[in-house]
């Protein structure tokens, strides 16, 4: 069955090619996505936008309904041939009904490209789309908060064999059914787009899965306002490496979550309490940093009590099971209004709490989550009072691997690409793994190899 998984910074719907019914790239002919799709008869499950596009209309090579439309003379990319099976490749290939080319390339048959496009574009961290396919899967993507060469990396360690950068922007948006699952920034006109229609007895099994609790995380501050600032860390930073962790263990067991922010940006309270109420979520969270001098974890629920208070409670338990002190559950009541003091609890719609993990401010207390295995753990710790206070019952995590790190940006991650440049054949990266005194002759000889070679 198709699965949705939102994971370090991206929204990924996996699609086994056995379970599609049709797949295609769709003309919108000057409409949103939104709007083509409501027009629909037969409504696609899933929908990505796809070219980049300028004043003549998409870019790259394109085929449309058999005939080749634009042609740039080179690129890479995904197309649909006229047997309706679809796939990656270059468009010179006069079988392709529907094709466009990806800009840029960024994974070709295992390998990833050199592809260079504009520097801008290289640079730059917007969102993005992605489509992508490994083994007997098609993967549909939607990203923020990477550059091109990021998202190189991302999708050769997911294992794709395939995929293509489509466009960014404002443009970036990744629809289940008739709903944006990424946090689109505007709901723009695109020229075309990816369209997955299932096999019916595919969607019956989605539809019986749709009764899933929702949950609303709140990260605290981030962009232009770090939140508290205390021995060379950020709140905003904390707060987000927890969220994401109790974002991925709450998805990891069935519950659909919605975070306020994904990346270092901009993200005001009241855009916050908005975003929480339209969503409609089951219980909220928000999630913050303490400082202003104390130490340990505390929680604040409603001066009402009921399930708030309960939802505190549970996290108060797990938080203090995975090794943090706890100052209390507490209630914080206005003395000029008498209701609820914090605008995300009296705001709010549904059950809602503010956590502080620590006060950032204490170097003994940051010691135990300054560190993101740490900032994991707890974030995990709050996934599991939430689903305790939902009811759901916690699946066993067979995956005990540390969680995957964003190795591109270690010290060292220059020197492995420039080592890969030189034609050095590496392995994984793993950078603060040891090495053995067998793995250092190994890899001289491979140096000097590749030297020879060179010469
Ligand atoms: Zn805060």
């Amino acid at each position: 069955m198709a699965e949705f998984k939102i994971s370090n910074n991206s929204y990924i719907v996996t699609i086994a090619n056995d379970e599609i019914e049709k797949i295609d790239i769709v003309q919108l002919g000057g409409l949103t996505m939104k709007k083509w799709y409501d027009k629909q008869e037969n409504k696609p499950d899933y929908m990505i936008n796809a070219s980049l596009w300028d004043d003549k209309g998409a870019i790259g090579t394109i085929w449309q309904n058999g005939e080749l439309i634009r042609n740039e003379g080179t690129g890479y990319g995904f197309g649909i041939n006229k047997s309706g099976g679809f796939g990656f490749g270059d468009p010179w290939n006069i079988d392709w009904q529907n094709y466009i080319t990806g800009y840029p390339a960024l994974i070709k048959d295992g390998q990833k490209t050199v592809d260079s496009v504009d520097s801008y574009v290289m640079t730059s961290k917007s969102q993005r789309s992605i489509v992508a396919s490994a083994g007997n899967n098609i993967y549909l993507i939607a990203t923020t908060g990477m550059t091109v060469a990021q998202l190189k990396y991302f999708c050769y360690n997911k294992g794709f064999y395939n995929a293509i950068n489509l466009d960014g922007g404002g443009s970036s948006r990744l629809m289940i059914g008739d709903k944006a699952v990424n946090s689109p920034t505007d709901d723009r006109k695109c020229p075309n787009a990816i369209c997955v229609w299932l096999k019916k007895d595919n969607k019956k099994e989605d539809n019986n899965t749709m009764t899933t609790k929702k949950v609303f995380l709140g990260v605290g501050h981030g962009g232009s306002d770090p939140g508290a600032v205390a021995n060379n860390m950020k709140e905003a930073d904390i707060n987000l490496s927890i969220a994401l962790a109790c974002c991925d263990e709450l998805v990891r067991n069935g519950v659909e979550v919605k975070l306020s922010r994904m990346s270092d940006e901009d993200d005001p309270l009241t855009e916050e309490i908005q975003e929480c109420n339209s969503y409609a979520p089951d219980l909220a969270v928000d999630i913050h940093t303490n400082a202003g001098g104390g130490y340990g974890f505390e929680v604040y629920h409603t001066i009402y009590g009921g399930t708030g208070k309960t939802l505190a409670e549970n996290i108060e338990a797990e938080v203090i099971a995975a090794g943090q002190l706890s100052r209390g559950v507490k209630i914080h009541k206005s003395e000029t209004t008498g209701k609820d003091y914090y605008g995300f609890i009296r705001e709010t719609s549904c059950p809602a709490v503010i956590c502080e993990i620590g006060f950032i401010d204490n170097k003994r207390d940051l010691a135990q989550f300054d560190e993101k295995p740490e900032q994991i753990k707890f974030g995990k710790a709050y996934a599991h009072g939430i689903l305790k206070t939902l009811g759901v019952e916690i699946m066993s995590d067979t995956t005990t691997q540390t969680p995957e790190k964003d190795e591109t940006k270690h010290w060292a991650y220059v020197n492995y690409e420039s080592l890969k440049a030189q034609g050095v054949e590496l392995s994984e990266m793993r950078f603060d793994d040891k090495i053995s005194r067998g793995e250092a002759f190994a890899l001289a000889d491979k140096i000097i190899k590749a030297l020879c070679v060179k010469a």
